[in-house]
Order: structure tokens, then sequence, then C-alpha cells
């Protein structure tokens, strides 16, 4: 009942603006039809017999009356729906903006994940200097002795 409410906005603009031009338009006729039969009238003094050449005055003053009412009722009809269908355009637009970001959104959930650039190698880190051993180790059994010693403290073998 709510979907698609700018399309709604927009036909409802169109129509009231034919019912505001069809308004206005019979307005027209109305006061032409006055206008007319009172020039006519006033041409003709006070003997009204609508003579000819009276009727023709009338004719034209009431055809101007109409066409200068039924232009501005036009104008004014068309100007006034500019505003109600920009609302329903602009709501239309809105309405596919969303609907097209959430496509988008879509395809972009679904897609694969981008490869992520592979990352920088980082520098191997420098080898640390292998600590000096404090001391000699021992040739025969591994063990480290203090470089005051002679003889390995273990096993006895010389440094
Ligand atoms: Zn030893």
């Amino acid at each position: 009942m709510f979907k698609n409410i700018g399309g709604k906005i927009k036909t409802l603009a169109k129509v009231l603006f034919i019912i505001s031009v069809i308004v206005f338009a019979l307005s027209a006729a109305v006061a032409a039809i006055y206008v007319g039969r009172m020039t006519a009238y006033s041409c003709g003094g006070y003997a009204y017999h609508s003579s000819s050449r009276n009727g023709v005055a009338g004719f034209f003053a009431g055809l101007g009356t109409f066409i200068v009412g039924a232009g501005v009722g036009f104008l004014i009809s068309w100007i006034g729906s500019f505003f109600m269908y920009g609302l329903g355009q602009l709501i239309e637009d809105t309405e596919i903006n969303r609907k097209t970001n959430q496509e988008i959104l879509k395809k972009l959930q679904s897609a694969p994940e981008q490869p992520k650039a592979p990352e920088q190698p980082k520098a191997p880190e420098q080898p640390k200097a292998p600590e000096q051993p404090a001391g000699w180790v021992c040739a025969k059994c591994g063990t480290v002795n203090t470089d005051e010693s002679n003889f390995c403290y273990n096993c006895g073998t010389r440094k």
C-alpha cells in the first residue's frame, strides 16, 4: 500500500494538475460568458437587443477573458505541480538509490574477498652475535668450563 510512494505522488501531481487546469478553464469560461454578456449589454446601452455588432464585441471580450483566465490558470497549475511532482521524483530516486546500494552491497559481500596485498616481508632479524661463552667448551664432553681452569671439571680432559 505504501510502496512506490514516489510514483504515487507523481501520479497524484499529474491528476491534480489536470483537475486544476479543468477547474481554471471552467472558471474562465464562466467569467468569459459574464464578461461577454456585459460587454454586449454595455455596448448596446439601454436598448439591449443583442445586435450582431454588440454580439461580436461581446464574443471577443469573452474569448479574451477565457484565453487569459485559462492561460493564467494553466500556468498556476503547472508551476504548482512542480513541487509535488518534484517531491515524488525525489522520493522515487531515493528509493532507487537505496535498492541499488543494497544490490551493490550484496554483490560486494558475495564476491570473493580481494586477495590481500602480500605483506612486505619483514627484514630478517639481524642474527644476534652468538654470545661468547664465558669460558671454554670441553672437546670431549661439551661441558662449559671457566677460563681459569685448565681441565674440564666434568671429565678432567685438558683444555
Ligand atoms: Zn669434559
